[in-house]
């Protein structure tokens, strides 16, 4: 039979493997990947890895004799071309022809790009290579956009000495994946860190080394973009495969082509909790749908679905998130969110816990994932009330 055939070599391929094998996946494996390294974590590059304070190997998300047992190929830096659905097969940069039994398309996302000539991005390690050399003592760095990448990278220039610029255009940092009180926080955090944040901030272009806002320029050494991904989605489509934002994949994550599925950040599922079909980008759902797929794949029961959840550090800050906050209807602080780096934030529906931020506050965020799970209805003013421990919550 042809080989079981992975488009994208990144977190998602990699956990896909791991489940095939251990749901007893008898064929033949080939993944196939772009980038000169086997499949690596992405959330140190704007982290430790960044900082210098982890070493590449230990990005690599299994070692290289994972991947060589029998049965599998890799093909690494090698693109991916076309998808030939009638003919069932994958050609590849370098003219070969790679027929599949089954597909599954794990390519990821890429960097928003803006017309920005000599800017730079942060995906991959290349990028972090790039990057790193010009985070020197006494440099300047603007980093364009406030999301949580753009904001990791800031923590740790400043850490490193360089004088960190952050222009955000909305009116807020994070926007898209906190509350206000959140984004609020993230601000004064910088800021007492010695970031320069200005939101607001429409960038019109860049001039040399002066980033020019309207009203404004800011000088900078480098020029780093973090304004959000856009998914690799380009194959499939041309495919004829269905694509709304992302690859359009059912419960078990297959495609609208029964022979081929999608994982990870270029696919787009339904999903419960937010009560319509979205495309997330954390780790934990790439290694969720890679768990689905295998399963799917070998004809197994799915595993339970799990609430989704993310973090970021920033300093000495490290944000867990439950949940999907879009859509709530309050918000309810527990903590001091003003003073001090420890708090959380709970999101409701209709007095359904359905999220929460939780700000250097494990037990906030571990019951909060549990009681998310249950759908489980809670007396805000609890919520709130530091004097309730997050156990008793569900009483
Ligand atoms: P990827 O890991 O991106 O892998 C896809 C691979 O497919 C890439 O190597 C790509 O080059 C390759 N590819 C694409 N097209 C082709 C083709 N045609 N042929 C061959 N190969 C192809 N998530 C968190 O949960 N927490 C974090 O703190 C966090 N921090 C992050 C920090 C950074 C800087 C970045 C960039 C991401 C971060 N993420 C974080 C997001 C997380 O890394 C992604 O959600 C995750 O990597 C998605 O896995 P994936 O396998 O879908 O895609």
């Amino acid at each position: 039979a042809d080989p079981l055939v992975i488009i994208g070599a990144g977190q998602a391929a990699s956990q896909l493997m791991a489940s095939l094998a251990q749901d007893g996946f008898q064929g033949e494996i080939c993944l196939v990947g772009d980038e000169p390294h086997l499949p690596y974590q992405r959330p140190p590059l704007s982290k430790k890895f960044l900082a210098g304070e982890l070493a590449l190997d230990r990005l690599y998300v299994k070692p290289a004799a994972f991947y060589e047992k029998a049965g599998s190929r890799l093909l690494l830096g090698q693109r991916a071309e076309r998808i030939d659905r009638a003919g069932r097969a994958v050609l590849l940069a370098d003219g070969s022809r790679l027929p599949y039994s089954t597909l599954v398309l794990a390519t990821g996302s890429r960097p928003r790009e803006l017309p920005l000539p000599g800017a730079f991005y942060l995906r991959n390690i290349a990028d972090v290579d790039a990057i790193r050399g010009q985070l020197a003592p006494g440099k300047s760095l603007v980093v364009i956009g406030g999301g949580y990448i753009g904001l990791e990278l800031a923590a740790v220039a400043m850490k490193l000495g360089v004088a960190v610029t952050v222009l955000e255009q909305a009116p807020r940092l994070m926007a898209r994946g906190v509350g206000p009180v959140v984004s609020q926080f993230y601000a004064r955090l910088h800021g007492e860190e010695g970031v320069v944040i200005r939101t607001g901030a429409m960038v019109r272009g860049l001039d040399g080394k002066r980033v020019v806002c309207e009203g404004a320029q800011y000088d900078a050494d480098i020029v780093v973009v973090g304004a959000g991904a856009v998914p690799n989605v380009e194959l499939a489509r041309e495919a004829g495969l269905a694509v709304e934002d992302g690859i359009v994949i059912d419960a078990q994550c297959r495609t609208d082509d029964a022979s081929i599925y999608a994982i990870g950040d270029c696919a787009s599922q339904h999903h419960d909790l937010a009560g319509r079909r979205l495309r997330l980008e954390s780790v934990h759902n790439a290694l969720e749908q890679a768990r689905i797929a295998a399963a799917a794949i070998c004809g197994r029961k799915p595993p339970a679905v799990q609430v989704p959840w993310f973090w970021t550090d920033q300093y000495d800050v490290k944000m867990q998130m439950a949940g999907l906050s879009a859509g709530h209807d309050l918000a309810v602080v527990r903590g001091d969110a003003e003073r001090g780096r420890s708090f959380a934030v709970f999101y409701l529906r209709e007095g359904t816990l359905i999220a929460v931020d939780a700000i250097n506050r494990a037990p906030e965020f571990m019951m909060s994932k549990q009681l998310i799970a249950e759908r489980a209805k809670i007396d805000p003013a609890r919520l709130g009330d530091e004097g309730v421990a997050m156990k008793d919550m569900r009483n």
